[in-house]
């Protein structure tokens, strides 16, 4: 068993902790990160992809409206490389509650939500694939983010401070001495070693696992709903601008352009299990008769790829335990000291990805005001790794960086741009990640093609490297055709079914993929 020590242990490697523990570093706590995962691989690498501008709530929520119009301004600024500076829109469809823009109007003015209205024929000029039957239109500030960027950036400048990220490293237990958190107890799902963590402080950022961990310190009934959502990407951007329609939050009412792709979403219905979501083929059809409104033509448009994610609400007493669509996207910070009488544990759910450096504000305040110790934050002044020279990440960035300096750099994924020398440089600095890990940082595989070129490159490359051997290689694409897998098959039509084809073509024609060697036991979450 290994054995550490600390002042505070973060559980949960999503944005909400990655912020968390960068908050905590950069006031001088000594702070470790644990992830059962890589980071961004629960909800904050299953969602839209929208920094919100605050305008989807300003008549559901204005207190989560105004906190994403601020926190909007913040991130765009100090993780500048995750955010791409794409703008939206709120459009009146045919059909849709004219009233419901006046209302809009109103709610965007009481919460301050940045807004300038437009003539359909400007909005039309701007996105020429728009619905032409909309009747009014919003400019906003919404803009295009990266969870992944955003995740790492917040780490590295966690571990620029000081701070610990253990991936892979799943809590079993939180260590109590009586009244007080004495630490934590992980399993390091690599080396398949026993961790102890003394810490005086936990701070539980386990998102839609939230309320196991809090279980794992005796502190019952914390409830968090997961609130599940499916999203669909497209094979090219069919807007360049966010496009929101102008109704109460729905089902299939945003279309945000990402990177290469642009993604429809979202449906909201309550889960069971976070770790069991569905993707069932009656909401794929709904998100594509949804785009349909939005971007006339939409089907003939090829669906790439599906997913769904667990939004972390808190349970709501206003609606029905059921009704997830409905419940607060606001945040909440439970304190376990004045509800279950035990001291150095605090947990945070709710919110937003957009808010998630607020959050992560709040609950260090929370622990600051517990132990008695005023340390100011100060993570809204200080730019991420990466982003200090405040460029927004543009759609062409990878093109112009090759052009700069990468031209004789071999292509290694040729709908992301990713080359050889980016994939080596990440091998070299994550000796031990997967496939898969290595294409929430890259894109690899996250193109029309899916993996089905790149990705037997990428293994081939892996292996060179003299990383692995040969059967975690082929372990590993196995692994990463598998969990592509999981978003191909719900989306399997037109186009799609002939690209399927031929990658499977290639890999079983080819590689035999079925009979390759399984010697390697992944973690799969
Ligand atoms: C469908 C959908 C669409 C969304 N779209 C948007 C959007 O466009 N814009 C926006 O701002 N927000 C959006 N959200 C909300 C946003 O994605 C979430 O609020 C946010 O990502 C939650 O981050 P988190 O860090 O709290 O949780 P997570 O990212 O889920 O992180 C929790 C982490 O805890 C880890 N964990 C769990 N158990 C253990 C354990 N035993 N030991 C160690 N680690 C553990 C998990 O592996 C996970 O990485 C969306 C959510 C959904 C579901």
């Amino acid at each position: 068993m290994r054995r550490l020590d600390t002042d505070v242990v973060v559980i949960g490697g999503g944005a909400t902790g990655a912020g968390v523990v960068r908050d905590v570093a950069m006031r001088g706590y000594r702070a470790v990160l644990v992830d059962r995962a890589d980071l961004g691989q629960g909800t904050t690498g299953r969602y839209h992809g929208l920094l919100h501008s605050g305008g989807r709530y300003v008549v559901s929520d204005p207190h989560s409206a105004t906190e994403c119009a601020e926190e909007n301004e913040i991130i765009t600024r100090i993780q500048a490389d995750a955010v791409e500076v794409t703008g939206g829109l709120f459009v009146v469809g045919p059909g849709d509650d004219l009233a419901f823009a006046d209302d809009w109007v109103a709610g965007a003015q009481a919460t301050g939500v940045p807004f300038e209205e437009i003539s359909v024929a400007q909005a039309l000029r701007r996105e020429p694939r728009l619905n032409p039957g909309i009747t009014r239109a919003f400019a906003v500030q919404d803009a295009s983010i990266d969870g992944w960027q955003l995740v790492w950036g917040a780490a590295k400048s966690a571990m620029n401070h000081g701070a610990q990220v253990l991936t892979y490293h799943r809590v079993t237990r939180v260590i109590r001495d009586g009244d007080q958190v004495a630490g934590v107890m992980c399993y390091d799902e690599k080396t398949r070693d026993d961790v102890q963590i003394d810490c005086h402080f936990v701070l539980n950022a386990a998102g839609a696992w939230a309320g196991e961990i809090a279980a794992m310190a005796d502190c019952h009934d914390v409830q968090v709903v997961p609130g599940r959502g499916i999203m669909i990407a497209m094979n090219h951007r069919l807007v360049n601008t966010v496009v929101n329609r102008c109704i109460y939050p729905s089902d299939g009412d945003i279309l945000v352009p990402v990177h290469t792709v642009s993604i429809i979403g979202t449906t909201d219905i309550k889960a069971d299990d976070p770790d069991r979501l569905t993707i069932p083929r009656d909401e794929v059809q709904q998100m594509l008769d949804a785009g349909e409104v939005l971007v006339p033509g939409f089907r003939q448009a090829r669906a790439l790829h599906a997913w769904a994610g667990a939004r972390p609400l808190v349970k709501d007493s206003r609606v029905g335990a059921g009704d997830t669509r409905h419940m607060s996207r606001g945040m909440s910070i439970l304190h376990h000291d004045e509800r279950d009488g035990l001291k150095g544990l605090l947990t945070i759910s709710g919110g937003k990805l957009t808010t998630y450096r607020l959050m992560a504000k709040n609950i260090v305040d929370a622990m600051c005001d517990q132990l008695g110790d005023q340390r100011e934050c100060t993570t809204d002044q200080e730019s991420v790794p990466r982003s200090e020279g405040g460029k927004n990440y543009i759609i062409t960035h990878r093109l112009e960086e090759r052009e700069k300096d990468r031209l004789d750099d071999q292509i290694i994924c040729e709908c992301e741009l990713m080359s050889r020398r980016m994939l080596i440089d990440l091998i070299d600095e994550q000796p031990t990640a997967s496939l898969d890990d290595l294409r929430r940082q890259l894109r690899l595989g996250m193109g029309p093609c899916q993996g089905g070129f790149c990705s037997m490159r990428a293994t081939g490359i892996a292996l060179d490297h003299e990383r692995i051997d040969i059967d975690r290689a082929s372990e590993l694409l196995r692994l990463f055709l598998k969990n592509r897998w999981i978003g191909l098959w719900p989306i399997l039509y037109g186009d799609q079914v002939r690209q399927t084809a031929l990658d499977n073509w290639i890999f079983q024609g080819t590689l035999d993929i079925e009979h390759l060697p399984d010697s390697v036991n992944e973690v799969t979450i």
